[in-house]
């Protein structure tokens, strides 16, 4: 029996994946062939609910709990990163965030417009000079008359070129850093002092651009600060917890996907007389990303059941980040040596997908600081939250 996320779940795997293969791949194509997204990827999310899954339906959202959430990453990320990149926007990060720490006024402004499609929100944390360490931040917020004045530079903010909204995160108590003294702001495109200063476009597909965020003298009122002055560390660390399961679960689906291709080409293709499937080079290939993957799903699965049912998952969840971003790193790259000189050809799955997972060791936190957050809980607690 395959291993199933929550026993409820698994019909709901099987419409995932039909609506994959028939909605999102034919749009992956056109990704692929001109380097954007057309406006119909994020248009079929919609029509089809995806969007802002997460949200309260009070907000114009699904209501999806954080397995459902991370299923559909799964199963999105077996046709193309971008579809799981529209999800976090629009459920992710940021919007779970404001829901969780929100004003009515807040959500009220921000959360209908991401389930409807007509807005998008981007995360602002890393700096050119505090990336891993995000506590040294420098962008300051400095109390104003009614607000804050916003001074700074963020950068590599996915979709932070085309976001409607940005959490940004600074430094209003430089005392206090991370100990109360970082506080969040959502920070409107158009806000005058607010610009994007530089695209970057990055290692796997050509759709996926990083922006960079400059703030001269950016005036925003009282309104814009997220939960209390001073909470902006907590919450952000916050949502990235949640936001490693996802990183894993999409981890898991390029893995599924890639190991399904290396079974179906070794099954056809033919050398020296056999079928690469009898080989026992090959096989071993195919069997070992299979133990892999079947093992990263089983500690994912069962740390996603345990946020369920409502316990801390902070370190458990970075295992999972780690194990499945440096796991989808050696699948890929056995993907790619089964497939031959097909895995290298430029327009074939297996060469994007092994462009295209290289960031999940280092966005959302490095695998090296996974293992730091891993280390100290062991050290504090002598075991990994909650496993
Ligand atoms: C595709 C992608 C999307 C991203 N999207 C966003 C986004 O939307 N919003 C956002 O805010 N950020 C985003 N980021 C930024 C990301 O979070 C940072 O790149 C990441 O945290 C690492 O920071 P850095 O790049 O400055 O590397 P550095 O912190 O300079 O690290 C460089 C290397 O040194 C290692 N290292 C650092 N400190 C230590 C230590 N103490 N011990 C051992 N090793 C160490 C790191 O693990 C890494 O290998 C994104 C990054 C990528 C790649």
């Amino acid at each position: 029996m395959p291993l199933a996320l929550l026993p409820e779940l698994s019909e709901v795997r099987d419409m995932l994946r039909k609506f994959t293969q028939r909605e999102l791949d034919p749009i992956s194509d056109i990704i692929d062939k001109t380097g954007d997204v057309p406006p119909i990827a994020r248009e079929v999310l919609h029509k089809h609910g995806f969007l802002g899954m997460r949200l309260d339906p009070a907000h114009g959202g699904s209501g999806a709990s954080l397995a459902q959430y991370c299923l559909a990453l799964e199963e999105f990320s077996r046709s193309n990163r971008v579809f799981t990149l529209i999800m976090d926007a629009t459920s992710g990060l940021t919007p779970m965030a404001i829901q969780q720490h929100g004003t009515a006024a807040q959500k009220a402004k921000y959360l209908p417009g991401l389930s409807d499609g007509t807005s998008y929100m981007a995360f602002g944390l890393t700096e050119p000079d505090a990336g891993s360490d995000s506590a040294s931040m420098r962008t300051r917020a400095v109390r104003g008359d009614g607000g804050w004045i916003i001074n700074g530079r963020k950068h590599f903010i996915n979709g932070g070129d085309i976001a409607d909204s940005v959490m940004v995160m600074t430094v209003t108590d430089p005392e206090k850093r991370a100990r109360g003294g970082i506080s969040a702001f959502i920070v409107d495109r158009g806000t005058p002092g607010f610009s994007v200063t530089r695209v970057d476009q990055t290692m796997g597909s050509e759709a996926v651009r990083l922006a960079e965020l400059t703030f001269e003298d950016c005036f925003v009122p009282d309104t814009a600060l997220l939960g209390e002055a001073g909470d902006g560390f907590k919450i952000a660390m916050g949502s990235l917890t949640k936001g490693r399961l996802g990183v894993a679960s999409s981890c898991i689906g390029v893995s599924d996907k890639l190991i399904e291709m290396c079974v179906e080409q070794a099954s056809v293709r033919t050398t020296f007389g056999q079928k690469l499937s009898e080989r026992q080079a090959i096989q071993w290939m195919i069997a070992d990303s299979a133990a892999e993957l079947t093992a990263a799903r089983a500690l994912t699965y069962q740390t996603i059941t345990q946020y369920e049912e409502g316990n801390d998952v902070g370190s458990a969840a970075s295992m999972c980040k780690l194990l499945c971003s440096e796991m989808v790193g050696r699948i890929a790259d056995r993907a790619v040596q089964v497939h031959g000189g097909m895995g290298i050809v430029r327009g074939f799955k297996v060469e994007r997908f092994y462009r295209d997972i290289r960031h999940y060791r280092i966005g959302e936190g490095t695998s090296e600081m996974q293992r730091m957050l891993i280390a100290r809980d062991m050290f504090k607690n002598g075991r990994v939250t909650h496993l």
